[in-house]
């Protein structure tokens, strides 16, 4: 189940749940991956600002899956946008990674006035095979409007803040309608939605942490989702979420608990 895909507009299929490696040192990483890899994970999302890849790579090779069974996404920084720039540190990325190709390449935030050059970059890479899909991430409908009236290539997904506190209604429909997926970041508000009484409720209705009736909510929601764990138990309760439906009754409370409420910047106020 862990290997159940979505379908990217350009048909390329990407593992509806995975690992996030955010604010995981290097060595750290290299474990949390293994971890991952050996418990049926086969989506990582790193980014360039995480300084984990070269940690992941090390992992991929060390874990004994095959390459082609891994989907792993990376992202272009900040200070790392523009057309030549772009380039750069995608070649970079992949080098730290030690890999070939990319499966999904991000740009991480939509920094004005260069994300439409950093996504002609990735168009490049992208007619060029060194990364089988692009995407973007915490773009709001405006940006993702601006992006694509004057683009070739759509973006396959979004990644954005998503977890019950912050449902994201408007880019839902929005990604719904052109048929861009939308992926969670801090689905589990890093930690912080634990104590919310309904889904404490939830939890002990379906004989399952609160962790798993959040990360449960994504997938029937259709959101890839990316929890983030470094302890072993937790990546393994993380992922054992294919053996319980939530029903729709359960999935209306669920999305009724948000509060448009962020944990981390709003795309259009970010540094
Ligand atoms: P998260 O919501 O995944 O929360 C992770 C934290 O939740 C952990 O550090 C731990 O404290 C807790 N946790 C995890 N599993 C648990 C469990 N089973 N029980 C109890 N507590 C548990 O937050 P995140 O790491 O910020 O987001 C996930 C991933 O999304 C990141 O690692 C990264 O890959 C990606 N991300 C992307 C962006 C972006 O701008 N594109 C921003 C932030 C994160």
């Amino acid at each position: 189940h862990l290997q159940d895909t979505v379908t990217l507009n350009n048909g390329v299929k990407m593992p509806g749940f995975g690992l996030g490696v955010y604010k995981v040192e290097e060595d750290v990483a290299i474990d949390s991956v293994k971890v991952a890899l050996n418990n049926g994970y086969r989506s990582i999302d790193t980014a360039s600002f995480y300084e984990n890849e070269k940690g992941v790579g090390q992992a991929i090779k060390e874990s004994g899956v095959p390459r082609e069974e891994i989907f792993i996404t990376s992202k272009v920084w900040n200070d790392e946008q523009g057309y030549e720039e772009t380039l750069e540190a995608f070649d970079r990325s992949l080098k730290k990674l030690e890999l070939e190709y990319l499966d999904l390449y991000l740009i991480h935030w939509p920094v004005k006035g260069k994300y439409k050059d950093t996504w002609k970059a990735m168009e490049k890479l992208y007619n060029e095979g060194k990364v089988r899909a692009i995407g973007v991430s915490n773009f709001h409908v405006h940006h993702l409007e601006d992006l694509m009236s004057d683009s070739q290539v759509k973006p396959v997904i979004d990644q954005v803040e998503y977890h019950p506190h912050l449902t994201q209604e408007k880019l839902r429909a929005f990604c719904e309608d052109n048929d861009i997926k939308l992926e969670a970041w801090a689905p589990l508000k890093r930690g912080r939605l634990f104590d919310e009484p309904v889904i404490s409720e939830l939890a002990e209705k379906h004989g399952k942490t609160p962790a798993q009736i959040i990360l449960r909510w994504d997938v029937q929601n259709h959101v890839v989702t990316i929890p983030k764990s470094t302890h072993e138990h937790r990546i393994k309760e993380n992922a054992d979420i294919f053996d319980f439906a939530l029903a729709d009754d359960d999935m209306r409370r669920i999305s009724r608990l948000n509060k448009d409420e962020r944990t981390g910047m709003n795309p259009d106020s970010f540094d």
